[in-house]
Order: C-alpha cells, then structure tokens, then sequence
C-alpha cells in the first residue's frame, strides 16, 4: 500500500473531496461573483469564475479514456451521440496504460469517464485514487451491488459493472475428452501434459483468474497449480484469446482459455474459416460442479478530475440503459449486468446452454491477490 496516500479503513484514499460538491460550490462561487458584477465590482479575474461553471454545464465533447478495444462499441457511442448531443472524443490504451496515463496526467487529465476491462484494474484505479465516486440512483437501482464498487458511508460508488464475460477452456475434440478438462485445476494435471495454450500469464485476463483461484484454493495451491500449468504447456504463452481457440482448432494446442465473447464472435462468424474453428472444437464453461466458472467485469467510472462530472454521470446512466445494455449482449457478446433485461443472442444461448453457474468472490479481494499471483508467476516462470 502507498503510504503517501492517507488511506481511509477500507483501503481508500481519503485525501480527495468528493468533486460533485467541489463542482456545485463552484458554481455557488459564481453566483455570488454574479452579485458581485451587478453591484459594480468588475474585476478582471472574476471572469474566470464565470467561464468555469459554464465549461462544467455545456459539456459538447466528453473524453472518454476506454480499454474497451471492440469495433463494434461504435455504434454504443455514436447512439449516446445522438440521444444527447455530447460528442465523444476517445483514448483508447489496456488497462495499464489507461491507468498510467491518468497517473501522469493527474488534476490536468482531460479524461471524463474511464472504462477498462477487469475487475481488478477497476479495483486498482479505486485505490489510486483515479476514480470520482458518484451518487446516482439510475446505476444503483439498475446494476447489482455485487458487480459495482462498495457504496460508501456518504452514498458515493466508485465504479461500475456494465458487462460480464466468463472465462471459459476450449478443446480439441478430436484429442481430448471434455471430462479431463471441465475444471480449471485439470488444466494442470499430467493428463494433459503438453496440451495448454495461452496467452501471457500477467495479462490481465489471467491474472484475475488466477487472483480468483488464490481465494479458491489458497496461495500454496495456486502455486502449485500454476507450476502445473506451465508443465503442461503446448508452446510458450503468445498471442491473444482468438489465437488460443485457432490453435487449438489447427491441432497445435489440445486445450486453451478465452474470454467467452472471442468464441461467441467465432460462433456467429459467416466465414468458412471461422466455421471450420468452431466445428474442430469443444467448450466447457468449467467448475459447474464446484465454486463456478470465472467472471470478469467491464465496467467504468467518472475520472477523478473530470471537468464535465453531469455529462459523464449521464454517459454511465446510458450505459445501464437496456438499449445499451442490449448492446453489450448482442453486439460484442457479454452478459448484461442490469436487472430485467433481455438480449437475443444465439451465440450467448448456445454457448452456455442458457444459463450456467458463476463462482461468487468478492471483486476486490481477486484485485488485492494480484501481486501475489504475479510473484508466483516469476517463481514458476510463466512469463
Ligand atoms: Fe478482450
């Protein structure tokens, strides 16, 4: 924990006032330098106190810093476009990167609304302080307490979940049974020696997995069954999910993991060649009969220095929205998280058989075993 923090007992930064209230006795601040002009005093640097609240309330452009890196959020954002007027202008960097840049930038980042794509970076951001706790009751009532920040004392939320996905094992049908590769801790047994492909063990995908299976089965196993992991791997980690799936349907790797939408994309593919992926392969959503299968969150949050903190509270509000959310579920293949809404994806229904079970751990504590499993993954040298 960074020291110079000054951290609240939840492990929060307390050094930040909230800015929804910075933001309104600035506007207060005008009013009374309003008073202040109509009774004469016209002073130069009064101005200033009038342009800032009316930069705050006419917000045209909203920055939005996003690790979301699917094409077809396009049309997610050209329709909040369209609903309200406010342009988006984007940044789009990982996870890390977001977070390095907003570390950097610090009270002079232009960022309105950050999203990335893992709880445990979410996490990260909080404890950085790189967030804005808000309080909106559009996003309390729509998204469940267990796919957003720990609301605290005053109300506030420091982020939110907009979407799920599972972390899922394709095989090789041809090869391997689906019986000795239906829990993630067979991935490591000898039976499947010289089977596995992944991608890097630190991407963040992994590592919340990883963070999770550390709440599962305790740090010494973990460890021992990433040691199994790397004993059992096909070729060194390289690449990203789509080629884990594409080589494992051309016979190099007999089992690999995904993220459930890079498979759902395959799935609704016209492309022969993506048809022919699918046909080789088989997917299990694994641990069904124990703790469940691994989800991740994609979910954002107000930055903490955000100059438009309405039109950034809207942004997230439309995220939650169902037509939004539909979105999520039929345009890049997530689960929604809002309460009540329904979707129509085929790829989604087949994969999973309609519905399947999801472990339930805390988000914060899989952020908090993240450097843990990092020093695991030197030790055992799964780069
Ligand atoms: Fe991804």
């Amino acid at each position: 924990m960074n020291a110079r923090l000054n951290r609240t007992p939840n492990g929060l930064p307390n050094r930040q006032p909230h800015r929804l209230a910075t933001i309104r006795s600035r506007t207060a601040g005008a009013l009374s330098a309003g008073a202040l002009l109509a009774s004469g005093f016209l002073a130069a640097g009064l101005s200033a106190l009038w342009t800032a609240p009316a930069r705050a309330q006419s917000p045209a452009v909203l920055n939005l810093y996003s690790a979301r890196h699917y094409s077809t959020d396009e049309a997610l954002y050209a329709n909040f476009t369209k609903a309200t007027g406010i342009r988006i202008q984007r940044v789009d960097a990982d996870d890390a990167g977001i977070l390095a840049r907003l570390q950097t930038e610090g009270s002079s980042s232009p960022a309105d609304v950050v999203l990335l794509v893992d709880a445990a970076r979410l996490w990260r951001a909080q404890i950085d302080g790189l967030f804005l706790p808000v309080k909106s009751t559009v996003l309390e009532s729509a998204i469940p307490p267990t796919l957003r920040a720990k609301t605290e004392a005053d109300g506030t939320t420091a982020w939110f979940g907009f979407s799920t996905r599972a972390r899922v094992v394709v095989y090789d049908k041809a090869k391997v049974k689906a019986e000795d590769v239906d829990t993630y801790e067979e991935l490591a047994e000898p039976k499947n020696k010289g089977r596995l492909c992944t991608r890097s063990g630190s991407h963040p995908y992994n590592l919340s997995l990883f963070g999770s299976m550390v709440e599962h089965m305790g740090p010494e196993k973990t460890e021992a069954w990433l040691r199994g992991l790397v004993a059992n791997m096909a070729r060194a980690p390289k690449g990203g999910d789509t080629d884990q799936i594409k080589a494992v349907a051309s016979g190099e790797c007999g089992v690999a993991l995904t993220n459930s939408y890079y498979l759902a994309r395959l799935l609704r593919s016209n492309k022969p060649e993506d048809k022919a992926v699918v046909e080789r392969i088989g997917i299990v959503f694994p641990n069904q009969s124990s703790w469940g299968t691994h989800v991740n969150i994609a979910g954002g949050a107000v930055a903490r220095h955000s100059k438009n903190t309405a039109a950034a509270v809207k942004f997230l509000e439309y995220l939650a929205s169902a037509d939004a959310q539909r979105y999520f579920a039929d345009g890049n293949n997530e689960w929604p998280v809002a309460k009540g809404v329904s979707f129509d994806n085929p790829a989604l229904k087949a994969m999973s058989g309609g519905a399947f079970k999801t472990e339930v751990i805390p988000t914060s504590v899989v952020g908090m075993n993240q450097v843990k499993v990092q020093q695991m993954l030197d030790r055992v040298g799964f780069r």
